[in-house]
C-alpha cells in the first residue's frame, strides 16, 4: 500500500473509532515523525482529507479534525438516508446465501464487542455494517459515496456522544439483517430509515474532548517525545484493541 493511503486510512480508523474526535489537532511535524515522512507526503494526505470533510485546514494553524455544524449535520444525515435506502433495495435484489453468511458473522463480532464494552471495535464495526450491506449492492460508485458520508457520521458521533456510546444499535442491524434474508425489500428500507432517523436522533450536544497523544489517537506506539501522561486509561484500551491497517 503507498504510504499516502497508509496514512490516510490511519486517520480514517482514527475518525471511526472515535479515537480522534472533532477538534484534535494534526501537527505536521509530529505527523511527519509517526509515519517517518517527507511534509510534502503529509500535506497531500491533509488535503485530501479536507476534500473529503475530515479534516478542516486552517491558514497558518495546521489541520484539525473537522467539526461539523448542525447544518453539515442536517445534510450528511438526509444524503445518508437517501443513499443507504438505495443500497439496501439493491442489496436485497442481489444478496446471496453466502453474503447472508457473512452478515450474521458481521452481527456475530458487533454482539461480541458490545459484550466486552469494546467501545472502540464496536463503534467501528458499526460504520463495517452499513459498508458491508452497500457492498452487496454492486455499485463501487454509490458505495465510494457512502464510505465518506460514514466518515463523516463517525465525526458527528464523536463531537455529541458521550464516552463510551455505541452509534449504532446492534438490534436495528439484526432486524435488518432479517429483512434482508427474507428478501424484503420494502421491510429493509423502513428499518434503515428508521435506524438511521434513530442515530440522528440520539445525538447530543455534549462534546466529547480529551488530552490525548496524537500516536495514541491514530493506535500508533508511542515515541520518545510524546506526552504519555496525558494518555487515559480509555485511550490506551482503545490502543491496545484497534491496530492500523498496513
Ligand atoms: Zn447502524
Amino acid at each position: 500500500m503507498r504510504v499516502e493511503t497508509h496514512i490516510y486510512r490511519t486517520i480514517v480508523d482514527g475518525v471511526l473509532a472515535h479515537r480522534l474526535t472533532p477538534g484534535t489537532k494534526l501537527p505536521e511535524p509530529e505527523l511527519c515523525q509517526l509515519f517517518d515522512v517527507g511534509r510534502a507526503v503529509v500535506r497531500r494526505v491533509l488535503e485530501r482529507l479536507a476534500h473529503d470533510g475530515i479534516v478542516t485546514l486552517r491558514p497558518n494553524k495546521g489541520a484539525v479534525i473537522a467539526e461539523p455544524t448542525p447544518e453539515e449535520t442536517r445534510e450528511i444525515f438526509e444524503a445518508r438516508r437517501a443513499l443507504e435506502r438505495a443500497l439496501v433495495e439493491l442489496a436485497v435484489a442481489r444478496v446471496t446465501d453466502e453474503d447472508l453468511a457473512m452478515l450474521r458473522r458481521q452481527l456475530d463480532a458487533e454482539h461480541a464487542a458490545m459484550h466486552r464494552f469494546d467501545q472502540p471495535s464496536w463503534a467501528r464495526l458499526a460504520s463495517d455494517f452499513h459498508l458491508r450491506v452497500a457492498a452487496l449492492a454492486g455499485n463501487a460508485v454509490l458505495l465510494r459515496y457512502l464510505g465518506e458520508l460514514i466518515s463523516r457520521c463517525s465525526l458527528i458521533v464523536g463531537l455529541y456522544e458521550p464516552p463510551g456510546y455505541a452509534p449504532c444499535e446492534h438490534d436495528e442491524h439484526t432486524a435488518i439483517v432479517a429483512c434482508i434474508e427474507r428478501r424484503d425489500a420494502a421491510g429493509a428500507i423502513d428499518r434503515m430509515q428508521s435506524h438511521l432517523e434513530e442515530l440522528e436522533r440520539r445525538i447530543e450536544t455534549t462534546r466529547m474532548r480529551g488530552q490525548k497523544s496524537l500516536a495514541s489517537l491514530l493506535g500508533l506506539p508511542e515515541t520518545g517525545t510524546a506526552q504519555r501522561d496525558a494518555v487515559t486509561p480509555s485511550a490506551e484500551s482503545a490502543k491496545s484493541t484497534i491496530r492500523p491497517r498496513t
